[in-house]
């Protein structure tokens, strides 16, 4: 679709590439790589970051919602999608559906009802689903708890027509290198598959490892490794980064109107900023309403010919303003960056994420549909 706003999200897929290949250089040879492209991709777009890590030679692809695997497939992308909760017995059907040599969307599961379903549905579509069982080691979201774990494994293998191809978990604190609970949970999750392996319960597929746990703790990567934050060069908090991933999102928009003020006017809803003297101030025609976060009045920066310039009032769903005054020569159509590198001015994700006390993901996910994504590749 053509788009007439000057706002747009600029996505850098040799980026995502550069950086899938980085990572498998931190992994052991035989260590397989999901990427994760739920909420869209971090905000990026599912489908064209689905396509460029197959690229980079990922193995499988992480989603969160039926729905998610299920635009992956219409869009003809052939690898294992593994979601990563179980999903809801409603969608069994469809899962049966798409589980055939092209299309393999493979369930997570923790309840005896949901697999109990899934078996059902499978016998009598005449087909074979695989599922990876979720184990809860300890962060208390969703999974079977490790006493209840062994139980469920015999359970699923007395059903017909589904293999266990897997067996994982989830850390709570793998963003902090030096929080010990961890490698706690991965001990938890290694004496589970030495006890179900004693009952002659044998997996292809163990893993556990974020992007935090996949830099922080090497000996979790196991069998295979699900990263999400760094594929995209993002953070997973300030204590974990490697400067070797490079962001892949821009954020960008034109000025699109431009006027004087007088000293002591003021701007924007509430007329929360007053101008101390005779002010250019320009309209960027973006708002809370594409993701740019209303908490950012009279906070934000953005780059306007490699300058940093502040953003002043509040920031309305659509539109917001900011003061040129000190700068030369401002055009209406002049390029703003609101995240990435302008000349030698850099706004980075994280930038923000601090400045509202959050996290990477958040600002990104945050971006949403009416901001059109266009690709560098
Ligand atoms: C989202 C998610 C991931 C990816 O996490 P990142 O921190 O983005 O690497 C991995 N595993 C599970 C279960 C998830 O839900």
């Amino acid at each position: 679709m053509d788009f007439y706003r000057p706002v747009w999200a600029e996505v850098n897929l040799n980026n995502i590439k550069d950086n899938l290949r980085f990572i498998r250089t931190l992994i052991p040879k035989s260590t397989k790589i999901m990427a994760i492209v739920k909420a869209n991709g971090y905000g990026h777009g599912k489908i064209r970051v689905a396509q460029a890590s197959i690229k980079a030679g990922i193995e499988r692809l992480g989603v969160a919602l039926v729905e998610e695997a299920l635009e992956l497939i219409n869009n003809n992308i052939k690898v294992p999608i593994h979601l990563l909760s179980e999903p809801p017995i409603s969608s069994v059907k469809v899962l049966v559906k798409n589980s055939t040599s092209n299309n393999l969307i493979i369930s997570v599961v923790y309840t005896k009802d949901f697999v109990r379903a899934l078996s059902k549905e499978a016998s009598k579509k005449n087909r074979r689903c695989l599922v990876h069982v979720k184990v809860d080691t300890g962060m208390h979201r969703v999974g079977i708890s490790i006493e209840k774990a062994v139980d469920l494994v015999k359970y699923i293998s007395s059903l017909q027509n589904i293999e266990i191809e897997g067996l994982f978990t989830h850390f709570a604190c793998a963003d902090d290198p030096e929080n010990s609970y961890t490698l706690l949970q991965f001990e938890r999750f290694l004496k589970l598959k030495e006890i179900l392996e004693k009952n002659n319960f044998k997996f292809k597929n163990y893993h556990c490892a974020n992007s935090a746990a996949m830099l922080n703790f090497p000996e979790t990567h196991l069998d295979m490794v699900r990263i999400g934050i760094a594929m995209y060069g993002l953070r997973p908090s300030e204590k974990t980064f490697s400067p070797k991933l490079k962001p892949a999102l821009s954020l960008k928009a034109k000025i699109s109107y431009l006027k004087e003020v007088e000293k002591g006017e003021g701007i924007s809803y509430g007329l929360t900023f007053k101008a101390n003297k005779k002010s250019l101030i320009a309209t960027i025609p973006i708002g809370y309403g594409d993701g740019y976060p209303r908490q950012l009045l009279n906070s934000g920066v953005v780059l306007v010919r490699g300058k940093r310039v502040p953003v002043v009032g509040n920031v309305t769903m659509d539109q917001i303003m900011i003061d040129v005054t000190d700068l030369n020569e401002i055009e209406i159509g002049d390029e703003v960056v609101i995240i990435g590198n302008q000349d030698k001015g850099k706004i980075e994700v994280n930038e923000l994420s601090r400045a509202l006390d959050t996290i990477d993901y958040e600002i990104v996910c945050g971006i949403t549909n009416r901001v059109p994504r266009i690709y560098v590749d």
